[in-house]
């Protein structure tokens, strides 16, 4: 037996709006699909789990009808179900490794993960018992929140300094609202709230407040939950015309000041024609924003062919429904403008795969006198991201790699001691649940040397 389908909204009727599009599973398919669960006795699929949650165990309640029960089994581990349930890459983690994978297709851990987020009832969190343990933590991404988390829960008074003036990090500005609402996120963040975890947003690390003032109003730890939020661009001529943006822009925009609002503060120009460039998660975040602002086509342009597409499959699947045109082994040579020094096309050559590279993935090489010219007016580069360097600027002491990332060690500590750094900043641009990995591990780190 397969697994129970996600419901979803009509792809015609959902590019008008920036509605949720997986609606999420009802008591009936939740049910159902919890009887897929083998309850294995080695349970795999927690091996899969970067925050190792108990799997079966929380399958099993949903089958009793015990949604809090399964809430409590989760929240052990995850403060974050409904959010993880959304945006995790479940098909490559857990579910991998559930048994059924052999025979049929996995129990959708992820599926049901994000129903008992969406249903839990009563939100019981342990009581505390308070320690005279101030920790500051950077960044307010699913990292930091995290950490956040684990330390408050064992009784540390914890702040939380956000830049922005909202708090999720990528959650919040990153990630379209059609794909997870911020209603959910706020929802999530609450909780953690309710826990006493203070999150103070506008405060800008490295230049409000720098490291050593932190230690000097007596934080006796740091994590640094920075994340990686400055954007790579492709280095051709042009980028500097009107109509050029990186998609960290255009979906902060979008998600974070609701630029598709008639009232936002900062609205997007109006847009026809549009190029992304990428093959990511966030090249279709950002095609399928804007297919819902645009009357013009988006191509995205990517240099390989699907199949080395890094973006999940859903995601590719769902930016296809949507009538985004694939403009596969295709890549970008030079953003041309009119005599306004706005963008009217995209110059482009064709590709063709050859033999693997350091990725393992084919190697794309140009197909000689293949240019071409795509006439949109917005291009926009969704390419990945290195760490915002402002820490690193005000920090002397703290060490960094060659891409920006600070350099920990296995206790995820930095080169200045009671200093910790996980998720982005750490890894470069990766996932939600690694990030929280992270979090989880510097916390244990943290209560470890500080109490200990
Ligand atoms: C558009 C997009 C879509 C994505 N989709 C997925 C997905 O579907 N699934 C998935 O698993 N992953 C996805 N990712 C990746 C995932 O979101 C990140 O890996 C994850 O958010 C990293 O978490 P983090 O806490 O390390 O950093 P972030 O989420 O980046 O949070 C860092 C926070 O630190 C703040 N900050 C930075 N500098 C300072 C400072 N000096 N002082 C104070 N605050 C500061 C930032 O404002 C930000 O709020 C996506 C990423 C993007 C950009």
């Amino acid at each position: 037996m397969n697994r129970y389908p996600m419901p979803s909204l009509d792809p015609v009727k959902r590019i008008q709006t920036f509605d949720e599009v997986a609606t999420g599973y009802t008591w009936e398919m939740a049910q159902a699909e919890a009887g897929r669960c083998l309850h294995c006795k080695n349970a795999p699929c927690i091996q899969g789990c970067p925050v190792g949650i108990n799997i079966p165990d929380f399958i099993q309640a949903i089958r009793n009808e015990q949604i809090d029960e399964a809430y409590a089994i989760i929240t052990r581990d995850n403060l974050f179900p409904a959010i993880c349930g959304r945006v995790c890459p479940q098909e490559s983690q857990c579910e991998a490794l559930c048994v059924r994978n052999k025979r049929s297709e996995s129990v959708a851990i992820g599926r049901l993960e994000r129903f008992v987020g969406d249903h839990v009832t009563t939100c019981q969190i342990d009581s505390i018992v308070e320690i005279p343990h101030k920790v500051a933590i950077v960044g307010s991404g699913p990292s930091g929140l995290t950490c956040a988390f684990e330390l408050r829960r064992k009784g540390f008074q914890v702040t939380v300094f956000e830049a922005l003036h909202l708090p999720g990090g990528v959650l919040t500005y990153g990630i379209p609202e059609f794909r997870l609402p911020k209603s959910i996120v706020n929802k999530e963040i609450d909780h953690l709230r309710a826990m006493g975890v203070h999150i103070q947003t506008n405060v800008v690390i490295g230049k409000t407040l720098t490291i050593d003032q932190l230690f000097f109003d007596g934080y006796e730890a740091i994590y640094l939950a920075s994340g990686a939020g400055l954007p790579k661009f492709l280095n051709i001529p042009g980028e500097s015309y009107n109509g050029v943006f990186s998609a960290n822009e255009i979906l902060t925009r979008i998600n974070l000041m609701k630029a598709y609002q008639s009232n936002s503060d900062t609205p997007l120009p109006t847009m026809h024609n549009i190029a992304v460039i990428g093959g990511g998660n966030v090249a279709m975040d950002a095609a399928r924003s804007l297919k819902r602002l645009s009357k013009g086509t988006v191509y995205l342009v990517y240099r390989r062919s699907e199949a080395e597409m890094p973006a999940r499959k859903e995601e590719i699947e769902h930016a296809k429904e949507e009538g985004i045109t694939m403009m596969l082994l295709t890549n970008p040579q030079a953003i041309l403008a009119d005599d306004t020094f706005r963008v009217r096309a995209l110059q482009c050559i064709k590709m063709e795969l050859t033999e693997p590279d350091e990725s393992g993935r084919r190697r794309p090489v140009e197909i000689p006198d293949s240019s071409f010219l795509l006439e949109v007016d917005t291009v926009v580069e969704a390419l990945g991201n290195f760490p915002n360097p402002l820490i690193r600027k005000s920090t002397k002491q703290l060490e960094v790699d060659r891409s920006g990332c600070f350099v920990v060690d296995e206790h995820l500590q930095t080169s200045i001691p009671l200093v910790y750094a996980g998720g982005d900043a750490v890894t470069g641009a990766a996932t939600v649940i690694l990030a929280m990995g992270a979090g989880k591990k510097a916390a244990q780190s943290i209560y470890k040397k500080i109490i200990n």
